[in-house]
């Protein structure tokens, strides 16, 4: 069935339908905005981004369920960067009039079922036709108090690099489904990413980080933001970047060079933050506790820009950059 046949307001309603009722909204999805209820003593923190059909994903190779997942996963990961925690989201979406319900239900479903899973309630958004493929802008609300918020710019120098997870697992994901390959760890990786939300607010509550930021466009691109940020330089072992034993396995076969999926390669939303040295023990009891991978990676210069090194010290030429829309 055709969404044609709903009109606007039969689909705003059949979206609306499947939300309940959540803390601190006053008023949701129905009227000309929504009333929501602070923590007291928060800051809010806002987020969006916008994924578009082309661009941000291929509707050849997305099941719905999963681009609905991960529409709100990606703005999560931008929340858990702040160290903020997730509440409340705006959707917004731009769709093709030949849009069916057998696409859209399932969309709702995933993205609903990831914000049960951290705690976010839809409030509203917006609906329009779009006459260029789908267009999904999600707007994401958090708090934290002021004290704990995480931005780009603590680093300094001396500061151990951290990075969670395996970074590259999602551009070998996607090298692997344009090739036509549809399982696997890294398609999993790649189409359904986990953000780090306990990850980043545990660190923030404890007062860890001195910097911190998600990696979505490469984890030199980004680390390159803090450096920026911060005003300070790095040294990165590469050799002691971490990767899943199915990267190990199959990152040869699709690249000859597979440190460069890792580092430059985009959408992992795993955390990269900065910890004073001293605090590296608490790092490993938190991430213990909750058993998310945690490896430090390198450390804060004061000066020199960005090196990455091999082990035994030599340079590594990293001649590549993350993703760049323009
Ligand atoms: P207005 O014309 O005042 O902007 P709309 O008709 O766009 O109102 O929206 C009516 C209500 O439905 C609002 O509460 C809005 O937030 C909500 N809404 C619209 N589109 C969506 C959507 N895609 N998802 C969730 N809520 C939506
Ligand atoms: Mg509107």
């Amino acid at each position: 069935m055709n969404i044609a046949s709903l009109g606007e307001f039969g689909l705003i309603g059949r979206i609306a339908d499947r939300v309940g009722v959540r803390d601190g909204v006053r008023c949701g999805i129905g009227d000309d905005a929504a009333a929501l209820e602070p923590a007291p003593g928060c800051l809010q923190l806002v987020t969006t981004d916008m994924l578009l059909e082309g661009v941000h994903f291929d509707l050849s190779y997305t099941p719905p369920e999963l681009l609905g997942r991960k529409s709100l996963a990606v703005n999560l990961s931008d929340m858990a960067a702040m160290g903020g925690n997730p509440r409340w989201l705006l959707l917004s979406l731009g769709l093709p009039s030949s849009t069916t319900l057998e696409f859209l239900d399932p969309f709702i479903s995933g993205l609903l079922e990831m914000a049960d899973q951290f705690g976010v309630a839809l409030v509203g958004g917006d609906t329009c036709a779009s006459r260029s493929g789908l267009v999904i802008s999600i707007t994401l609300l958090g708090e934290q108090h002021p004290e704990k918020i995480v931005y780009r710019r603590g680093a300094s120098p001396g500061d151990l690099i951290c990075v969670t997870g395996t970074p590259g697992d999602s551009a070998l994901g996607l090298t692997q489904l344009r090739a036509g390959i549809r399982e696997g760890h890294a398609v999993a990786r790649h189409r359904d990413p986990l953000p780090r939300c306990h990850e980043g607010v545990m660190l923030a509550e404890a007062g860890i980080p001195s910097a911190m930021i998600d990696i979505s466009d490469g984890l030199l691109a980004d680390l390159g933001h803090i450096l920026k940020h911060s005003g300070v330089g790095a040294r990165i072992d590469v050799d002691r970047i971490p990767a899943s034993e199915y990267f190990r396995e199959h990152a040869g076969t699709v690249s000859d060079d597979p440190l460069r999926l890792a580092l430059s390669g985009g959408e992992d939303y795993e955390l990269l933050f900065t910890v004073p040295h001293r605090r590296w023990p608490d790092v490993v009891r938190i991430f213990s506790e909750i058993q998310t991978q945690v490896t430090a990676i390198g450390e804060i210069t004061s000066a020199g820009g960005l090196q990455t090194i091999r082990s035994g010290g030599e340079p590594y030429l990293a001649g590549f950059q993350g993703f760049r829309h323009f």
